[in-house]
């Protein structure tokens, strides 16, 4: 049984490796090693693997490794669902099967309020030692499963990671996300910037993405963002393009993520990246009579950019 889920003794909640990832990047958790087995009575140490570099090579994602014994009744090693409770006292449950059977994560377009909150100093778990609590701090915004994983996501970054964790371990097909009270199915979401009709896409925002070359902006206050195939409409060609503003990534709590790539990326001789969007295009036409689509993208946990194309081959292009 992989572990999807962990006991952080830094954020004293229970996490998933996304947040757990995203944490660590806004400056809330600093350790990859401070985290224990969700396990009842059990302390065995894990590791966030990957949650400490910012990788490279996002086939690789962020997961949770577990070194040290067990204890004799945690669930894990005996391969049964978690003894979790909700602060409410409430049961961990599935929270959606629908009726095919499919697990269903949600994709949140905000983030709720306490989603970075550090932890208070009477929130209790003395977790050294002694034992974790047997409850989950937040009770709505985090929707853990019986069978221990989030069923929240908050960013396209989180979706790309998990998608990739679903194929990996093969239950891609059961897998779906809820988006505006939509469900989906994981590999339907992601739509790539090719040759396309405008005309021929969803009337609604999906994840486009493709390779872009990464350009400051004439202005001087943000970055450009230029895909290297077009859009389509008609016979005209579209330059499909998406703006970042500095004031942008500066108001975002993963800055330090998303600086360091997009920084790193434009320092190159060839500034080229593989890029995710959630958005739906929508056509413009400059001062000089081109014709472009644009991705407006509404905050950054909208977009995912990447050194490399972090999906299998296919996706590649
Ligand atoms: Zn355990």
């Amino acid at each position: 049984m992989s572990l999807d889920v962990a006991y952080s003794i830094e954020a004293q909640d229970y996490l998933d490796p996304d947040r757990a990832y995203d944490l660590y990047w806004s400056g809330a958790i600093t350790d990859k090693k401070k985290f224990i087995c969700p396990g009842s009575g059990c302390m065995a140490q894990v590791t966030c693997a990957n949650l400490d570099t910012d990788i490279q090579d996002m086939k690789v994602v962020p997961h949770f490794k577990i070194y040290g014994d067990h204890s004799k009744e945690c669930e894990i090693s005996n391969k049964i669902p978690l003894n979790l409770h909700y602060e409410d006292g409430a049961p961990v449950k599935e929270e959606r099967l629908s009726v095919d059977q499919s697990i269903v994560d949600v994709f949140e377009l905000d983030r709720p309020e306490s989603y970075y909150d550090e932890p208070r100093d009477n929130d209790s778990p003395k977790a050294y030692g002694v034992n974790k609590p047997k409850y989950a701090k937040k009770t709505r915004e985090t929707k853990l499963r019986e069978n221990g994983s989030v069923g929240t996501v908050y960013s396209v970054r989180s979706v790309v990671s998990r998608y990739i964790r679903y194929r990996k371990d093969g239950s891609i097909k059961f897998r779906r996300i809820n988006i505006l009270g939509k469900d989906i199915n994981y590999s339907s979401i992601f739509k790539c910037i090719w040759e396309q009709d405008l005309d021929d896409l969803p009337k609604f925002p999906v994840i486009y993405y493709g390779w872009a070359f990464i350009n400051r902006l004439p202005s001087g206050h943000g970055y450009q963002i230029k895909f290297k195939k077009k859009l389509k409409q008609g016979d005209d060609e579209l330059t499909t393009t998406a703006m970042i503003a500095d004031s942008t990534i500066k108001k975002y709590r993963i800055k330090k993520l998303m600086a360091t790539r997009i920084e790193r990326i434009y320092q190159k001789e060839m500034p080229t990246a593989f890029v995710f969007i959630y958005a739906q295009p929508e056509v413009n036409i400059s001062r000089s009579d081109i014709k472009y689509a644009n991705f407006n993208v509404k905050n950054l946990d909208m977009v995912d950019i990447n050194y490399e194309c972090p999906l299998p081959k296919e996706y590649n292009k």
